[in-house]
C-alpha cells in the first residue's frame, strides 16, 4: 500500500517524501513540475508527472497505485502572484482539490492530509494564534486555502472521508543531508533572499517596512524547519490510519523573530556582512504571525527538533551555498 503525495516535487512535499521513505513507507508522487523539480523527488518514490486537475490522469494513477492515504501539497503558493492572477489560483488550487476529492471518493480512498497555511488567518486578532481564531485571509492565496479546507470539510462530512489540515507558519531550512532544499522561481521568501547575498547573487536585502508596531519596527514571523513540518505530516497520517478523527493544527515554533533578527542571525551563520536597506511595506503583510502549536504537540505528539533560528539557517545555508542556482533542471 502506498502513500500518494501530490506536489511531492515541491519544497515541503519533497521533504515529506524523504521522511516517509526514511520511515519505511512506500511512496508515489504526483507533480506537474510547474514549480516542482524532478530532481527533488526521492529516488525510491515512484513518480507520475501529471496535473491533478486532469481527472483522467488522476484516475489512472489511483487505478495503478494501491493508495492507503493521500498527502496533498499540489497548489500555487505565491502571495503576490495570487493577487495579480486570482482566477489562476482558483483554477489550480480549488480545481485541483475538487478533482482530487472526486477521484478519492470514486476510488474509495478516505484519508487525506492537507497542506494549509497561516495565511488563512489574515491579520490576527491576537498572538499566539489558536486554531479556533477567526479566519479572515488578506490575500487570494490564503482565501483559496481557506476554501480548500472548507471543500474538504464538506466532502468529508458527506462521503465519510477523514482529513487533517496543517496550517504552516513560515517554512524554512533544508534537509540536513544537503540534497534537497528551497528553490522557488522567482524567489520571494525572506530567508532564501537573505542568503542570496552571501552566495554572491544579490548585493543587499530589502527590509519591507520598519514602522510596524513590533520591537524593532519590522515584521515578526514564526519560522519553522521544513523537516519538522514533514514529521508533522507523518504523525497526522498515522493518526488517520489509526482511526483518528478529522482535525486542523497550526505548525510553528511558537517564537517570533523580526526581519532584522533574521538578517542578523544570517550574518552570524554565514560570516558575511549582508547589507540591508529599508524599503516600503509589502501590501498585505500582517505585522506579527506567531503560532500556538500546543494542539499539535498534545494531540499528534509533534516535537519540532529545530527550535533555534541559527540551526534552521545553518541547514538553509548548507543547501544554498552548495546549490546557489537551486536544482540543475526541472
Ligand atoms: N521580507 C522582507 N524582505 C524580503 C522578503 C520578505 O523584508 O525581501 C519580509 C516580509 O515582508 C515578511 C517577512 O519578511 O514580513 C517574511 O516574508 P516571507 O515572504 O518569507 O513569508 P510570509 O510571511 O509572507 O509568508
Amino acid at each position: 500500500m502506498a502513500i500518494l503525495v501530490l506536489g511531492g516535487a515541491g519544497y515541503i512535499g519533497s521533504h515529506t517524501v524523504y521522511e516517509l521513505i526514511q520511515a519505511g513507507r512506500e511512496v508515489a508522487v504526483v507533480d506537474n513540475l510547474q514549480t516542482g523539480f524532478r530532481e527533488a523527488v526521492h529516488p525510491k518514490a515512484r513518480f507520475h508527472q501529471a496535473d491533478i486537475r486532469d481527472r483522467a490522469a488522476l484516475s489512472r494513477i489511483f487505478d495503478q497505485e494501491k493508495v492507503e492515504g493521500v498527502i496533498h501539497f499540489a497548489a500555487s503558493s505565491q502571495v503576490g502572484e495570487s493577487m495579480d492572477h486570482p482566477l489562476q489560483y482558483y483554477d489550480n488550487n480549488l480545481g485541483g482539490t475538487l478533482a482530487l476529492l472526486q477521484e478519492m471518493t470514486a476510488h474509495g480512498v478516505d484519508k487525506l492530509v492537507f497542506s494549509s497555511t497561516a495565511a488563512v488567518y489574515g491579520e490576527p486578532e491576537r498572538v499566539p494564534i489558536l486554531e479556533g481564531d477567526t479566519l479572515s485571509p488578506t490575500n487570494c492565496y490564503g482565501e483559496t486555502k481557506r476554501s480548500m479546507e472548507r471543500m474538504i470539510g464538506w466532502a468529508a462530512r458527506a462521503h465519510g472521508l477523514r482529513y487533517v489540515a496543517l496550517r504552516y507558519f513560515n517554512a524554512c531550512g533544508a534537509h540536513p543531508s544537503g540534497t534537497i532544499g528551497e528553490a522557488h522561481n522567482p524567489e520571494t521568501h525572506l530567508i532564501p533572499l537573505v542568503l542570496q547575498v552571501p552566495a554572491g547573487r544579490r548585493e543587499k536585502i530589502l527590509i519591507f517596512g520598519d514602522d510596524y508596531p513590533t520591537k524593532d519596527g519590522t515584521c515578526v514571523r514564526d519560522y519553522v524547519h521544513v523537516s519538522d513540518l514533514a514529521q508533522a505530516h507523518i504523525l497526522a497520517l498515522d493518526s488517520l490510519l489509526a482511526g483518528g478523527e478529522s482535525d486542523v493544527f497550526n505548525l510553528g515554533n511558537g517564537v517570533g523573530f523580526t526581519v532584522r533578527e533574521v538578517i542578523e542571525t544570517a550574518r552570524q551563520v554565514t560570516g558575511h556582512p549582508i547589507p540591508a536597506q529599508v524599503a516600503p511595506r509589502r501590501p498585505g503583510d500582517p505585522a506579527q504571525l506567531i503560532a500556538s502549536s500546543q494542539k499539535a504537540m498534545d494531540k499528534l505528539g509533534w516535537r519540532p527538533r529545530y527550535n533555534r533560528l541559527e540551526d534552521i539557517l545553518a541547514t538553509a545555508w548548507a543547501w544554498h551555498s552548495a546549490h546557489p542556482e537551486g536544482y540543475r533542471s526541472r
